[in-house]
């Protein structure tokens, strides 16, 4: 653990510290540490995981489970997902012995209201996105304080400066992995002896919802295949408001 997290760790939970003040205590952690802070300044009542069990979601989980198997991770089921991630979601619960996985659905009066033909993925995906995730998820974390995702800065576009600690929509946002590189994440599968999403030895180097998800090819950014052939490359839940 490095000094300033050191410091963090052994002070009082009495005064909580600001996203700025964690920011810069942890920045040099490891993902392990910046849970375990995340975990102590809020409690695990107040703090959830969201992941996309997606390609690189078991490095993410794996340090979860191995600090607390008990903090819930919330999963976005959009109705768009494929098969084999959902029976990836059910392999990993087993195999990290997750607790607490709860999978959100997207409200079925708005998708009657909004998506009754099933066709928003192309007509406007920033909409689908919203009723499909953001919305969603921002009725699941109605409880938590604080939450922390899989984000890395290695992945480019608006993620390549993402801090360690942030504020978003007035909780604290841990994204312990900001700093980790490709290599360590094949470290943490190869250690742990994780399986991999089943749908990246066909090629799908990131994976979404069906419509809005393709195979890369060699040299291509790992997500590239999301949402290809349009501006869009995130899906809304950390750059639209999920207060
Ligand atoms: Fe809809 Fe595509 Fe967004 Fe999934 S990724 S919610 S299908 S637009």
């Amino acid at each position: 653990m490095n000094a300033m997290a050191t410091q963090f760790a052994s002070q009082s939970t009495s005064v909580l510290p600001t996203a700025d003040e964690l920011d810069r205590a942890l920045r040099d952690a490891a993902p392990a540490e910046i849970i375990a802070a995340a975990l102590k300044t809020v409690g695990r009542d107040q703090l959830a995981v969201v992941s996309s069990f997606g390609t690189e979601s078991a490095a993410l989980l794996k340090v979860m489970a191995d600090v607390d198997p008990a903090i819930p991770v919330i999963f976005l089921d959009t109705g768009w997902l494929f098969e084999e991630t959902l029976a990836y979601r059910d392999t990993l619960i087993a195999k990290l012995g997750l607790r607490d996985v709860r999978s959100i659905k997207p409200l079925e009066e708005a998708l009657k209201r909004d998506d009754p033909d099933q066709e928003l993925w192309f007509s406007n995906p920033d909409a689908c996105c919203r009723i499909r995730k953001v919305e969603p998820l921002a009725r699941a974390l109605k409880p938590f304080s604080a939450w922390i995702n899989g984000r890395k800065r290695f992945q480019g576009g608006v993620r390549a400066d993402i801090p360690v600690v942030e504020v978003d929509g007035g909780r604290l946002k841990f994204n312990p992995f900001a700093n980790v590189s490709r290599e360590e994440i094949k470290d943490i599968y190869a250690r742990a002896k994780l399986p991999q999403h089943p749908l990246q030895a066909s090629g799908f180097m990131s994976v979404g919802c069906m419509p809005c998800t393709s195979r890369t090819t060699e040299g291509e950014d790992e997500r590239a295949g999301r949402w290809r052939g349009r501006a869009k490359t995130e899906c809304g839940i950390h750059t639209m408001k999920t207060s």
